[in-house]
């Protein structure tokens, strides 16, 4: 009797087992651990913002990957209910970002939806690789191709460029 009961444990706890590792299998838990390897990524980079900008104030919103955006877009800044707004992130997209794409990208988004600042389409010209091109004289750039190299080879003069921005923000507030 007392034996029987043990081994029916052993019995059902093999059956516990097998049946975790075969959901395993059919799952896509690998896919939600990728997905949530980039989830701590976005909360990486908008630390980045808040160090890099001395930002005291948070952002109350959710950066977040939609696959509800449109396809030619790498992300969006929406108003939400009241004056909440969110940022939806083209993970198809995101995906192929190097970390420099991927830092303008999030500080562009938050320099919308933090700080309330516009698109700022003025070009400038930057040396890139050694070699004077055309870049955006902002971050705030409405439309750019985000891996010409323009923000990797000259992220001081973008930070402090939206530093400035933001500095005349805080001024308005
Ligand atoms: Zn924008």
């Amino acid at each position: 009797m007392g034996y029987w009961r043990y081994c029916r444990h052993i019995i059902l706890a093999t059956i516990i087992t097998l049946a975790i590792f075969i959901i395993n299998i059919y799952a896509p838990s690998p896919n939600s651990n990728i997905e949530k390897y980039y989830q701590n990524e976005l909360i990486l980079y908008e630390n980045y913002f808040y160090n890099t900008f001395n930002s005291k104030i948070k952002y109350s919103g959710q950066i977040y990957f939609s696959k509800n955006i449109a396809i030619n877009l790498y992300a969006v800044c929406y108003p939400g209910p009241m004056w909440l707004t969110n940022i939806k992130i083209n993970y198809e997209r995101w995906k192929f970002l190097d970390i420099y794409a991927k830092e303008e990208l999030i500080f562009h988004e938050l320099g919308h939806c933090l700080y309330w600042l516009n698109h700022d389409n003025d070009l400038i010209e930057l040396k890139v690789k050694n070699k004077f091109r055309t870049c955006p004289k902002s971050i705030m750039i409405g439309t750019w191709d985000i891996m010409d190299g323009c923000y990797k080879y000259n992220r001081d003069y973008y930070i402090k460029e939206l530093q400035t921005k933001i500095n005349l923000k805080r001024g308005d507030l």
